[in-house]
């Protein structure tokens, strides 16, 4: 079984092929000589049988001294090779024999056979010289209804033998042909079949991340094999895809890590050049900090990105209530509008709004959103949060009169690491691409309206707590 194993699909199918076809050809083979055999003796059986009971008739009408009964047959007429009576003891009583050699021996049996029949019996046998013979054996019977005599007849059937012989051989070259001509076919039927295999198996082979641009070659067919082909090329598509992800994400990272890293090396190593009074390093150091507060505030977003792409973010979802959280939020940014001196309200929604949601995630979310907000509204500029339901989502809006989305930026900005080319205020363009994970890990939408010079609005839809449970 370990070197089937190993054997290739070709050779198991033109195997399996083969092996199908040897068994119906063999067993059409034998059908056709068995119906041969047994019809050609059928015709001399029925020759035999008419004669001997054409004796059996003369027998009788001897007995009852009636008339013989005149031969009336209109099936064709064998010369047999001997014609014997027999006594109902197994014994000769009279033999008409072109030959002695065209005899075979009495079988009691056969005899015994014969009694009970109500047709005369027809057997194989054997002459003395070898030759083959069919012998048919019947009765007759005397006035009491037992065995007067039996009456055999024989009839050397070589020219049947001979005939299936032939037949057989023919059968034999026939069969062996079909089976070489199958295999053959099989074997190119499967290969031409199989060629799409063995160019995919090799384009799996060669392909590395280096490559993932190539693509096998889809056949015109719509069978399984152009499926595969097809499946194939999906999967080196979506690998390309993840590869690229994976390599811009590492790029994009490494870019944003060095602006801050810089700043800090430049600011330590002027620091250090000469000697300063203690306020100034104190100035420094509280620079420094700062700049190593953004790193670890750019690095933890990072992480959070990274590992959400990668589906290893898992949410904790629990029942809330997001007037609740909103609530919240809008005290804890308060301060910070204020000393921009910016108007921040909350417009709360009549009914409450509850959602299956992770808690930290969402008021993540929102306070990048009014983060946004705050900074790019100037001073005396007002911001929103809008709270609404509809009949499946809750509805949270946050409008600012800040600067507005340009139409060029407007497609962008939930890409990672996309900010404003010209923007001054400081961030790394990943909050959105964050908010934005967030939502779609919510189930719901997000997205922005935007007027340049006139603000903002952006809109974020989440299912309501019941529908989140049905979905579930
Ligand atoms: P950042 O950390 O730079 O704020 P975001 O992903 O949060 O990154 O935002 C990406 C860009 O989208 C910003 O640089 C800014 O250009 C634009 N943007 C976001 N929110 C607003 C808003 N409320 N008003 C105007 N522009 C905005």
């Amino acid at each position: 079984m370990g070197t089937w194993r190993t054997l290739s699909l070709r050779t198991k199918l033109t195997f399996w092929y083969v092996s199908l076809m040897a068994i119906v050809l063999t067993t059409s083979a034998a059908i056709a000589h068995m119906y041969l055999s047994r019809s050609l003796r059928r015709a001399v059986d029925a020759s035999l049988s008419e004669q001997v009971q054409l004796i059996e008739a003369r027998l009788r009408a001897l007995e009852h001294g009636r008339e013989f009964p005149e031969p009336r047959s209109e099936r064709f007429t064998i010369a047999p090779a001997f014609v014997e009576l027999i006594t109902p003891k197994g014994e000769i009583a009279d033999v008409a024999a072109a030959s002695e050699n065209e005899r075979v021996p009495i079988h009691p049996e056969t005899l015994e056979r014969v009694r009970g029949s109500r047709v005369p019996i027809g057997e194989d046998a054997r002459t003395r010289d070898g030759r083959a013979m069919r012998v048919v054996t019947w009765r007759a019977l005397d006035a009491r209804g037992d065995v007067a005599y039996f009456i055999r007849a024989g009839y050397v059937i070589e020219d049947i033998r001979r005939a299936e012989r032939k037949l057989l051989g023919t059968l034999l070259v026939t069969t062996a042909l079909a089976l070489i001509v199958a295999s053959l076919g099989g074997l190119f039927l499967t290969t031409r079949a199989l060629r799409l295999v063995d160019r995919l198996t090799r384009a799996a082979r060669a392909i590395t991340a280096r490559n993932l641009k190539e693509r096998v070659e889809v056949p015109p067919s719509r069978d399984e094999l152009a499926r595969l082909a097809d499946t194939f090329n999906q999967m080196i598509a979506r690998l390309d895809e993840a590869f690229e992800r994976e390599r811009r994400f590492t790029d994009d990272a490494s870019h944003e890590l060095r602006t801050p890293l810089a700043i800090l090396r430049s600011e330590l190593e002027i620091a250090l050049r000469r000697e300063r009074p203690a306020e100034e390093y104190r100035q420094v150091l509280q620079r420094c900090l700062d700049e190593v507060l953004r790193l670890s505030h750019l690095t933890d977003d990072l992480l959070l990105l990274s590992r959400s792409e990668s589906g290893r973010l898992v949410l904790n979802l629990a029942p809330l209530s997001l007037d609740a959280i909103c609530h919240d939020i809008l005290e804890q940014m308060r301060p910070i509008a204020a000393t921009r001196h910016l108007d921040l309200t909350l417009q709360e929604s009549e009914e409450p709004l509850r959602v299956r949601g992770d808690p930290q995630r969402l008021r993540q979310l929102f306070l990048n959103l009014l983060d946004n907000a705050l900074k790019f509204t100037p001073p005396g500029g007002r911001v929103t949060l809008r709270m609404s339901r509809s009949e499946m989502h809750a509805r949270v809006e946050v409008e600012d009169t800040g600067c507005g989305i340009s139409p060029e930026d407007l497609p962008h900005i939930f890409e990672r690491f996309y900010r404003r080319p010209s923007g001054e205020t400081a961030g790394a363009g990943l909050g959105l691409a964050i908010s934005r994970w967030i939502v779609q890990a919510h189930r719901g939408r997000i997205w922005v309206e935007s007027e340049p010079g006139r603000g903002s609005r952006f809109i974020v839809e989440l299912p309501l707590a019941e529908m989140a449970e049905e979905g579930q």
